[in-house]
């Protein structure tokens, strides 16, 4: 291999995007026999499954027209969001704050009471005058006690495994819908403005799921003039000799390395890191999530697209339902759905079957006796903790990375909490860094 190449690690969408945009002298190093990472879809008994619903959204101009108009021309759906909440035995719509019509009385006092003291009354004065050190506050600050008690409280630490308490206010600040006044006492009164939120629409493709994104970006790269290797895990870094280390032992020299591997396995697969970003690499947590898809005879049901359960009695904290987004889906007849758990540490997988099957059925979306399949599969990382360390820990490795001169990209390269298109622009903006001191 020639010295002046760039190594890409991690051929999920942000590695991807990165060898596109290199063009040329680069090798991607993907560890699985796939190119995609988390953007893969999988086909079982006439049903359809990404990992899991992954809805496509973009405000990138550049990335939007080649979405659009070269990886998915026509085969793109724009669906418009119908995402609901089960709660105290009822669906509302999504986001909760903006729909509180038809739940009990006492709640929606509860909701409004909070809101308006939040934002307005004299308790909460004091966190609106003082910098937020935790997600609790930030929901408080904003949002007010009855929604962080009927909802946000609960609903984030299920999702978190952790009392918002040990969460930092950034943790999803900017995925939160803030309503105004008006817009909660509409909610309140049933007349709510439609399109809250920031996914109101997006795109899915017609065919061949989210999978059909990555082999059309794979296209493009595979004509170009570098390399893609799979079956390749990457097992050492060593930043002084410029070289990485595969497993099998092949050694590969570089001259810009770029990462979208998780943050936390690159600090640790470092030679000689020092002892600093070896103890910050360790702060870095994240949770797994585990997912049942099920394929069931539609008996009908809420149709959403996706649904929250904040409430403790379901054990999941949100359920997708890819046929309804795309028909193509699964069989005619049938209904899918993808059920979330997450955890830290080990899960019962079957006992996560038997649970989605019970509680899918409580709120009448399936017959327990006409499910066709059913199986759980686990995504190790899936949701960056963004607990009171995460900040200075991330900053730390991400520092002395970049002290090297090393790229990173992606939602876990970068240790944050991101969409496919930010993996793409990621791992965009981190090929044009490398390219910059040589492009005339
Ligand atoms: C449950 C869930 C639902 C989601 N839903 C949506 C959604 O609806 N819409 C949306 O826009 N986004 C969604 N996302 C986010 C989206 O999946 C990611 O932002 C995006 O796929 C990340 O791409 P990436 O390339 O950064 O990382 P990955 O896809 O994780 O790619 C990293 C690659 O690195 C490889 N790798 C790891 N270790 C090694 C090693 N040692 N050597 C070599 N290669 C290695 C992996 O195999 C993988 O292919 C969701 C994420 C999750 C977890």
């Amino acid at each position: 291999m020639n010295e002046k190449q760039t190594i890409v690690i991690g051929g999920g969408l942000a590695g991807l995007s990165c060898a596109r945009e290199l063009r040329t002298a680069f090798t991607l190093i993907e560890r699985d026999s796939r190119l995609g990472g988390l953007c893969r879809t999988e086909a079982i008994d006439g049903f359809e499954f990404d990992w899991t619903g992954h809805w496509l959204h973009a405000r990138d101009p550049e990335m939007k027209n080649l979405i659009e108009h070269r990886w998915l021309v026509g085969n793109l759906l724009t669906v418009e969001r119908r995402a609901m909440i089960f709660s105290e035995g009822m669906w509302t719509r999504f986001p909760y704050q903006h729909h509180l019509h038809g739940l009990p009385a006492k709640t929606i006092a509860a909701c409004i009471e909070g809101f308006v003291e939040a934002t307005l009354g004299e308790a909460g004065r004091g966190l609106r005058e003082r910098p937020l050190t935790n997600a609790a506050e930030f929901i408080r600050r904003h949002l007010g006690a009855g929604f962080e008690e009927y909802f946000l409280r609960p609903y984030n630490e299920k999702l978190f495994t952790v009392p918002v308490e040990e969460l930092s206010p950034e943790w999803g600040g900017r995925f939160i819908p803030r309503p105004t006044f008006r817009e909660v006492l509409r909610g309140a009164l049933g007349i709510a403005e439609e399109g809250a939120g920031y996914n109101a629409t997006f795109w899915y493709p017609r065919v061949g799921g989210i999978e059909s994104l990555v082999r059309a970006i794979e296209s493009d790269v595979r004509a170009l003039d570098g390399a893609v290797r799979t079956n390749a895990p990457l097992e050492s870094i060593d930043l002084k000799k410029k070289t990485v280390t595969l497993s099998g032992g092949e050694s590969l020299p570089y001259e810009s390395l770029v990462l979208t591997l998780p943050l936390s396995h690159a600090a640790k697969m470092l030679v000689d890191a020092p002892p600093a970003v070896r103890a910050a690499a360790a702060l870095l947590r994240a949770v797994s999530v585990t997912v049942v898809e099920l394929g069931v005879d539609d008996i009908g049901g809420a149709p959403f697209h996706w649904a929250y359960f904040p409430e403790r009695e379901f054990p999941f904290y949100r359920v997708g339902s890819p046929s309804q987004v795309n028909p193509l889906l699964a069989p005619p007849g049938c209904r899918s759905f993808a059920v979330e758990f997450a955890h830290r540490g080990p899960i019962n997988t079957e006992a996560c079957i038997a649970q989605s099957i019970a509680g899918l059925a409580r709120c009448g979306l399936l017959d327990a006796k006409r499910v066709r399949m059913a199986r759980a599969r686990t995504i190790e990382a899936a949701y960056v903790l963004f607990d009171q360390n995460h900040a200075q820990a991330r900053a730390c490795v991400l520092d002395h990375f970049a002290a090297h001169g090393v790229q990173v990209a992606g939602r876990y390269g970068r240790w944050e909490y991101s969409s496919m298109e930010d993996a793409l622009l990621t791992g965009r903006a981190a090929a044009r860094a490398v390219r910059a001191p040589r492009d005339p």
